[in-house]
């Protein structure tokens, strides 16, 4: 048994992760590392120091909490020596303020099941459960096969929502303890992929017709990203690709930058900084797009 996951988030009462109202777990670590991510804080596969420079008051614990003397002050803020730093995490365990923080918690699966237990009830009475989310968790592989059993051994419904850029052989496992996949599908030509998500799309849509051809519950979500993966030869090919594989609905999740901010705070670039969100006018031409191929669509934000 794998003893603990990487975890950087517990969301309860999610409604947009699956059926019902959920609990969805952050895994961090994921192979993709597309522009538009909103959850930059799920992209390393390790603890990650993240600095909000709103909430300092200048105190100078942090300085004094360091070990390895990777923290110094040339402003109110702390500067953080990166190639330095240890992430040993003592300056953010005793900040005051909360400033900086410690992004990855390292927990058991007891640890996991103690929280999502906090809503068995409502996970009953609203047919929901838990999701696996990320980052991409099935990077955590058997942490994740683990957590899945201990869930079907308490009757808990159980989702993944996947990048697909995973092998065969662990998509397989994880489907046997996972009552429905939320699949990503975001740009289908593979250069344009790599382009913009680093990966190849190949085996993301191998794995996307493995599933959607062996009887997985999947529900298909689209990242609508202006510019990027809107124009109609792109929507005709992802239109084309449901349909060959038996599916006519997809859930599409406009471009949005709120989580900008945390590039900051995570000392990282973030490259989309100019791009607006999708306007009403564009999402009503892109669903009509895909209705005049025969594909529904429903829209989360
Ligand atoms: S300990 Fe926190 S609040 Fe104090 S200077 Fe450091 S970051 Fe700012
Ligand atoms: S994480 Fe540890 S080594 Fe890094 S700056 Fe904070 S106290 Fe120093």
């Amino acid at each position: 048994m794998s003893k603990k996951g990487l975890i950087f988030n517990i969301q309860r009462f999610s409604l947009h992760d699956g059926p019902g109202i959920r609990t969805t777990i952050f895994f961090k670590g994921c192979p993709s590392s597309c522009l538009w991510c909103q959850n930059p804080e799920g992209l390393s596969s390790s603890k990650e120091l993240f600095q909000s420079n709103a909430k300092c008051i200048g105190c100078h614990t942090c300085l004094e909490n360091c070990p390895e003397g990777a923290i110094s002050f040339d402003g109110p803020e702390p500067v953080n020596d990166r190639s330095i730093c240890k992430l040993c995490m003592s300056c953010a365990d005793n900040c005051p303020t909360g400033a900086l923080e410690a992004i990855g918690k390292e927990m058991t699966i007891k640890e996991i099941t103690n929280e999502v237990l906090k809503d068995r009830i409502i996970f009953e009475e609203s047919g929901g459960g838990i999701t696996l989310s990320g980052g991409e968790p099935l990077q955590q592989l058997d942490f994740v096969i683990d957590l899945l059993k201990a869930m079907k051994e308490l009757n808990i419904n159980t989702a993944v929502e996947t990048s697909g850029y995973v092998s065969i052989e662990a998509l397989k496992k994880v489907s046997t303890w996972t009552d429905l996949f939320l699949y990503d599908l975001k740009l289908l030509n593979p250069e344009k992929c790599k382009e913009y998500t680093g990966i190849s799309s190949k085996p993301v849509i191998d794995n996307f017709k493995y599933l959607a051809q062996n009887g997985s519950q999947l529900v298909v979500r689209m990242p609508l990203i202006p510019g990027i993966n809107d124009h109609h030869d792109h929507l005709r090919l992802m239109a084309d690709t449901l349909k060959e594989n038996g599916i006519n609905e997809l859930e599409l999740i406009p471009y949005h930058n709120i989580g900008a901010h945390k590039y900051r705070g995570l000392n990282m670039d973030y490259q989309l900084q100019e791009l607006e969100p999708p306007s009403k006018n564009q999402m009503a031409a892109v669903r009509e797009a895909f209705l005049s191929e025969g594909i529904s669509t429903t829209s989360e934000v």
